[in-house]
């Protein structure tokens, strides 16, 4: 099927384009916005340091550049270097004062390094609003040996406080990729309802082609015969009266097809389960298929398994699977020659049609099964058909639990292949 709505599969392009460029954008500004609140909280720390430093004291000179007296080995962690060493209450208490001056609300641990101990010599816990444990995290603070006195002030929830910052912006980035998800499903939806009418259509014309030609035809033969003067030609009546017959049958086939799929569209398939030999099966729908082989002057050859082929299946069914599946071999090769096989793998029981047909390009490969579906190449169908058989074969192999394969190359042929479970 060549879908002919190429301006809404350009549009489903575009907007595909569109969504992505956008979520795009959407991460790399939250990166900015991540980047951005990451260096406020630093500022923010360096100024209470500063504040710390003036308050309490802690260096001797004065014209001194506070980005040289604090170091950060890690996000979490700032070494504050101090020339006198404070106590440890008033130092908390007035951190704390200007964490919150600063606008900092995450809690954090407090030590101080004594640079003849080289070690801690005090260390302590500051609560504060944004908090994310009620009581003091206890694993030790990493110890950095400097030549100098320094106070340490570590950030344990550091990144979740400042994702919590951002919690505007990760919810207006919510709602829009909600925004563009429904968008994005609208458009689908759009492009699925127009495939759907599209292949509607195609069934349609496909189906009025179909019963068309043999209405007519049964139409001018009853003309015909509806002339006084056939009653004096009777191999002219037998002629029409032939064709009538002939025709009708074929209606009558086109309406069991149908009638098939109707049936099949049913949720739950009901199958009646019965034991038999798939390779008598396939011999039976050879035989129901030998006027079209002899029409066609189809080579047939068959490779039957030599092990058992009994399989649980609804027979009637998988009549009309294998009919279809030879039927389709026959349809789509100008000079059918045809290879039927079975054979047992692994606890599977397996059934090969090859044709050596006009095979089947990869992009249709899955869709075949689809309903209505027909690949056409420039809106020349090489066959007449509903694009219904092989979506009955697949529901029918999946209702019995078991796998249809295609394998196909244009130009060379295709082989279908079926996998049964040995025991159902
Ligand atoms: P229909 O034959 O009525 O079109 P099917 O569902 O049986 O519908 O097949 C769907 C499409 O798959 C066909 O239109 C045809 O293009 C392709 N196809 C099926 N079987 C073969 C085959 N053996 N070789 C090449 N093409 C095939």
């Amino acid at each position: 099927m060549v879908i002919r709505s190429k301006a809404l599969r350009f549009l489903l392009l575009i907007s595909t384009l569109v969504v992505v460029i956008i979520i795009a954008v959407q991460l790399f500004w939250l990166q900015k916005v991540y980047l951005f609140e990451e260096k406020q909280f630093s500022t923010n720390i360096s100024k209470s340091i500063k504040g710390l430093y003036e308050d309490l004291n802690l260096v001797s000179v004065h014209n001194y550049s506070i980005e040289k007296l604090i170091e950060t080995p890690n996000n979490d962690l700032y070494i504050a270097k101090v020339d006198s060493l404070p106590n440890i209450d008033s130092l908390r208490h007035t951190l704390s004062n200007e964490l919150t001056d600063f606008g900092v609300f995450t809690d954090c641990k407090l030590a101080i390094f004594n640079k003849k101990t080289q070690s801690y010599i005090g260390e302590k816990y500051i609560d504060l609003p944004d908090t994310y444990q009620s009581t003091s995290d206890n694993s030790d603070m990493p110890v950095f040996k400097r030549s100098y006195s320094y106070i340490a002030l570590f950030f344990p929830h550091r990144g979740q406080y400042i994702i919590k910052q951002m919690f505007f912006w990760i919810v207006s980035s919510g709602i829009l990729l909600l925004a563009l998800i429904g968008f994005s499903s609208s458009v689908f939806y759009l492009y699925r309802q127009k495939f759907l009418n599209e292949t509607q259509k195609d069934f349609v014309n496909n189906f009025t082609h179909e019963f068309k030609t043999p209405l007519s035809v049964i139409k001018i033969s009853a003309d015909v015969l509806q002339q006084p003067s056939i009653i004096d030609k009777p191999d002219k009546f037998n002629k029409y009266a032939g064709i009538i017959s002939e025709q009708t049958s074929y209606l009558q086939q086109q309406v069991q097809r149908l009638l098939e799929i109707a049936f099949t569209d049913q949720r739950n398939l009901p199958l009646v389960l019965e034991n038999f030999d798939a390779n008598e099966l396939i011999k039976q729908a050879l035989n129901d298929l030998q006027p079209l082989i002899e029409e066609k002057k189809v080579t047939i050859t068959t490779s039957y398994t030599n092990q058992s082929a009994m399989i649980r299946a609804d027979k009637t069914h998988f009549l009309l699977v294998m009919i279809n599946l030879i039927e389709n071999a026959v349809k789509y090769s100008p000079a059918p020659v045809i290879e039927i096989s079975t054979y047992n793998k692994e606890s599977n029981f397996c059934i090969r049609v090859k044709d050596n047909g006009m095979g089947i390009a990869k992009m249709h490969q899955k869709k075949i099964f689809e309903r209505f579906y027909r690949v056409t190449e420039g809106n020349l169908h090489p066959a007449k058909g509903f694009g219904l058989g092989l979506n009955f074969v697949k529901k029918i192999i999946d209702a019995h639990l078991g796998k249809i394969e295609v394998e196909s190359e244009p130009g060379k042929g295709s082989t279908f292949t079926i996998k049964m479970f040995k025991k159902l």
